[in-house]
């Protein structure tokens, strides 16, 4: 029986999490519930798995920095799996706390990896181990499982959100309703805007590089409509291995929490390969993707640049879902403050978090706002 801490219980991630618990009574209890703003929900989900302990704020409230009660959960002896599936930077310093205390940290929230990977791989010095909750990173976690070999090169599959196939100029009046459409996966609002611009896949590509040790060069994405395909993980002999599933975020879920063991039963009932008609594969055309050229750009750069991404888009994002700037907007919006920002130490979690919440307050200016 593991028992899990789940910071962000009551987002798209946090329920998906909780069904997968449902499903394996046997296997999995629920230790912690921590929740933001959905406090009706939270309450639910208290008296339905009876937590040992749980923690809410609302979000109107001030200081989402730290919280110690947040640490005390995901570092708390009778915890195994800590799952951070949060928005926001407020997950850092109980994730690091976690890997700190030799947890094992199922991680949904890909930005804080992506803001403080170099922080991550000092942490887990001390045994703690990250595991990605994310269906690309996990199918080259599976892809990698028993091979001891060089990996030549990853490839990372990406739909192309709602707006594939589209034109930049074609883009100009797209609503946020137009944008939440995702055409493969269902999942929380800033991620599913995130795959309308790319600038998930640019996320996903620095979060690889990070959990795999693997040099940026050797990372690429391709369009993939179907999400069928998750990535695929080639060697340094030629073969190239792929994973495939139906886009559905409960088996990385599951896979993360049940790790080493593949239990059956839950949520797939087998995938008949002849029935799946063709899988398409297209190289990514990032002009049409200025959010990904972004992404990466802060990626390459390092320092507190992945950061003040993160916190530039996170604004950004907030801005168009509240109809204050247009779907283009989003990068010109990270790009200006990307050439603003001076970059700080990366190994520094103060310089970090510093860098996010300026990214953000500075993008709010430059919209005027
Ligand atoms: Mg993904």
């Amino acid at each position: 029986m593991k028992r899990v801490a789940i910071l962000g219980s009551t987002g798209s991630v946090g329920c998906q999490t909780l069904d997968v618990v449902r499903s394996f009574p046997e296997h999995l209890s629920v230790f912690g519930l921590a929740g933001w703003s959905n406090s009706d929900l939270l309450a639910l989900q208290i008296a339905e798995f009876s937590p040992s302990v749980t923690w809410s704020r609302n979000l109107s409230e001030e200081d989402l920095g730290v919280s110690d009660g947040l640490t005390e959960m995901a570092t708390h002896p009778d915890v195994d799996v800590v799952v951070v599936a949060t928005i926001g930077f407020s997950s850092l310093p109980p994730t690091l706390a976690a890997l700190r205390a030799g947890k094992t940290v199922a991680l949904a929230s890909k930005e804080a990896v992506v803001m403080a990977g170099s922080i991550m791989q000092r942490e887990m010095q001390s045994g703690g181990k990250l595991f990605p909750v994310d269906s690309e990173p996990s199918a080259i976690w599976q892809c990698l499982q028993g091979e001891n070999s060089e990996v030549s090169r990853l490839t990372l599959t990406a739909s192309g959100g709602a707006f594939r196939g589209r034109s930049l100029d074609q883009l100009i009046d797209v609503t946020p309703e137009e944008a939440l459409a995702h055409p493969t996966w269902q999942m929380g609002s800033k991620i599913t805007i995130d795959s309308a611009t790319l600038m998930n896949k640019a996320f996903e590509i620095i979060e690889a590089s990070w959990l795999f040790n693997v040099d940026w060069n050797k990372i690429q994405a391709v369009i993939h409509p179907q999400s069928i395909v998750h990535s695929f993980v080639e060697f340094h002999d030629g073969s190239v291995k792929a994973q495939l599933a139906f886009p559905d975020m409960r088996l990385p879920i599951q896979y993360a929490l049940m790790y080493p063991e593949r239990i059956s039963g839950g949520f797939s009932e087998g995938m008949e390969i002849g029935e799946l008609g063709s899988l398409e594969f297209y190289p990514l055309d990032d002009s049409k993707y200025p959010c990904y050229i972004e992404g990466l750009r802060a990626g390459k750069l390092g320092g507190t640049y992945p950061a003040a991404l993160c916190g530039a888009d996170d604004a950004a994002v907030e801005l168009f879902l509240d109809r204050k700037i247009s779907f283009l907007t989003i990068s010109e919006l990270v790009k200006r403050v990307l050439d603003e920002h001076k970059s700080g130490d990366e190994s520094s979690l103060e310089d970090i978090v510093s860098a996010g919440n300026w990214a953000k307050t500075r993008a709010y200016e430059l919209a005027g706002l």
